[in-house]
């Protein structure tokens, strides 16, 4: 898949996994309040609103930022 990068934002979501909160990338400008969306490492997640804990606690997810470092 191809895209900017440029053109993406970070959103702290739960791993539909375990739940535990990580930091992801998501292709876009910013979020538009989508209830789910794929992250820029490939896994699909529900989103909401995070918290200020979760954007203080959730780890930036390593994939991601790989990613995203690799396409600058
Ligand atoms: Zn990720």
């Amino acid at each position: 898949m191809n895209f900017e990068p440029a053109r993406h934002y970070w959103l702290p979501t739960p791993s539909p996994d375990s739940g535990v909160f990580a930091r992801h990338a998501f292709r876009g400008r910013r979020w538009e309040r989508q209830s789910a969306d794929t992250t820029v490492c490939g896994v699909e997640v529900a989103m909401a609103t995070p918290t200020d804990l979760d954007w203080v606690t959730a780890p930036t997810c390593a994939d991601c930022n790989r990613t995203l470092r690799e396409l600058s």
